[in-house]
């Protein structure tokens, strides 16, 4: 896998603002934040994305997000938080670098949430079965 900006966070080579560490994750303030307190989570290990990472680093990461959003959270008087992860280019991913986005909520009405719609009930049949013998 490709250096990425956020090995040279772990490694200290470029600065960040650092809010946790352990052994296997880091955490540390969003350089472009989408809420004043938006912090992202990566495991140490170099793995891209959901498609490639292993159980025991994917449940280090979410021990992580799960122990700091609470603190994230209450750092800017907020009331919620998103958790959010985009893996792949056409999901929005631009680091190559698995990483959780916990950004912390006042409102519900602050920004709008991703379009929804209706959709034909062959659709949820047809996608359901292909999902379930993909998983075989
Ligand atoms: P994405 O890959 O789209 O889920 O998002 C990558 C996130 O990394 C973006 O929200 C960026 O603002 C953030 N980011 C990129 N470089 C840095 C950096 N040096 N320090 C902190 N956050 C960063």
């Amino acid at each position: 896998m490709e250096d990425t900006i956020f090995m040279k966070i772990i490694r200290r080579e470029i600065p960040a603002d650092i809010v946790y560490e352990d052994a296997e994750t880091i955490a540390f303030l969003d350089v472009k934040p989408a809420a004043p307190g938006h912090t992202l989570v990566v495991p140490k290990k170099p793995v891209q994305n959901i498609f490639d990472v292993d159980d025991g680093t994917l449940v280090a990461v979410m021990r992580t997000v799960r122990k700091i959003a609470p603190a994230v959270r209450n750092s800017v008087g907020a009331h919620g938080v998103h958790i959010n992860s985009n893996h792949g280019a056409a999901a929005g991913q631009i680091v190559f670098h698995l990483h959780f986005h916990i950004i912390p909520r006042h409102d519900r009405n602050e920004f709008s949430f991703w379009p929804q719609h209706d959709s034909a009930r062959s659709e949820f049949v047809t996608i359901a079965e292909k999902i379930r013998q993909l998983l075989g």
